[in-house]
Parts: C-alpha cells; sequence; structure tokens
C-alpha cells in the first residue's frame, strides 16, 4: 500500500499572513512530503505494509511509528484549519467544553499554556475518551493520542518547522495566530461522529 499525501484543503496563501504560503510550502510541500515518502520506504517488507495509518500508529515503534504518526498528525493539523473558520464552538461540543473546563477562553487559556510549556518538539491535542469527556493532552515528538484509546479533536504542532519562518522563535504569537485559523465546524463534526 502506497500512502499519498493528501491535498491542502485551501491555496497555499489561503491562510497568509497568519500562516504563511513560504511556511506552507516548507510545512506541508516539504516536511509532510517527506514523512510520507519516508513511510513509503520503510513500510515494504513488515507487518506494516498493507496496514492502515491508525494500525500503524496503534501497534509500530521506532521509525515506522514516527513516520506514520506525523503523516496523520499533519494531516489532521493541516484539515483543521481554514482562511473562513467558524471561530467559536457551539452545540454538543460547547457544552462538553464549558463542563469540562468551565468556559471556552478557559480551555484556550489551558491549550495555550499546555502548547506554549511543551519542551522540545511535540503536539498538544484536545481529546475526547468514550464517554465524551474532553482533556489536553501533551505529546513529545510524533505522539498521537489514538495510542492511548483517546478521540483526538484538536492539535497543534509546535515543532519548531511549524512557526520558525513566520514567527521565529516566538512560539506564543503562533499560538496566539493559531486561533483565528481554526475551524469549530471541523472539531464539533470530530466530536459528534
Ligand atoms: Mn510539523
Amino acid at each position: 500500500m502506497i500512502h499519498a499525501l493528501p491535498p491542502l484543503p485551501y491555496a497555499a496563501d489561503a491562510l497568509a499572513p497568519k500562516m504563511s504560503q513560504e511556511t506552507l510550502e516548507f510545512h506541508y510541500g516539504k516536511h509532510h512530503q517527506a514523512y510520507v515518502n519516508n513511510l513509503n520506504n520503510l513500510i515494504p517488507g513488515t507487518p506494516y505494509e498493507n496496514s492502515s495509518l491508525e494500525e500503524i500508529i496503534v501497534r509500530a515503534e521506532g521509525p515506522i511509528f514516527n513516520n506514520a504518526a506525523q503523516v496523520w498528525n499533519h494531516t489532521f493539523f493541516f484539515y483543521t484549519l481554514s482562511p473562513s473558520p467558524k471561530s467559536m464552538p457551539s452545540g454538543p461540543l460547547a457544552k462538553a467544553i464549558d463542563r469540562d473546563f468551565g468556559s471556552f477562553d478557559q480551555f484556550k487559556e489551558k491549550f495555550a499554556q499546555a502548547a506554549t510549556s511543551l519542551f522540545g518538539s511535540g503536539w498538544v491535542w484536545l481529546v475526547a475518551d468514550n464517554a465524551g469527556k474532553l482533556s489536553i493532552i501533551s505529546e513529545p515528538n510524533a505522539g498521537n493520542p489514538l495510542r492511548k484509546g483517546f478521540r483526538p479533536l484538536l492539535a497543534i504542532d509546535v515543532w519548531e518547522h511549524a512557526y520558525y519562518i513566520d514567527y521565529r522563535n516566538r512560539r506564543p504569537d503562533f499560538i496566539r495566530n493559531f486561533w483565528d485559523l481554526v475551524d469549530w465546524n471541523v472539531i464539533e463534526k470530530r466530536y459528534e461522529q
């Protein structure tokens, strides 16, 4: 099975200036593509040759896990963003956020705090458990909460390659601008699935 780079759901310049065309050309066009290529080079002759990305993420270790998870994580991340996003959740997801974090603002503050303080490279996730209870999880490197049985709803990539072109070392600025691109329509659909 050959894994493919999914198309971006918007033009490369559509998220500028909050996420520039140059960032997308490198982050999607080079980094995401490289994880796809690495995975396709690694799996022939292994038990993962015909596995879905999700199956690989749950079972594999080492370079195969790292590249499969990075393919999945980046697709999930890019598909959360939109040039015309719904800026706040409503419906069942909004109720769950209020219940589990106190308010939408308190959720954003807690998520941003986790994203700011994650040391080195990694991802911060909003996840749901089987009962629909929400939590925030920080994962180093390619970490993906599917491995712990959670349903991912939202992720921010805090590897330096995600923000260094637009924000240099200012990760908090990247996180602040990230909120203006997050499409809560997408996250509501993931929650209600
Ligand atoms: Mn990345």
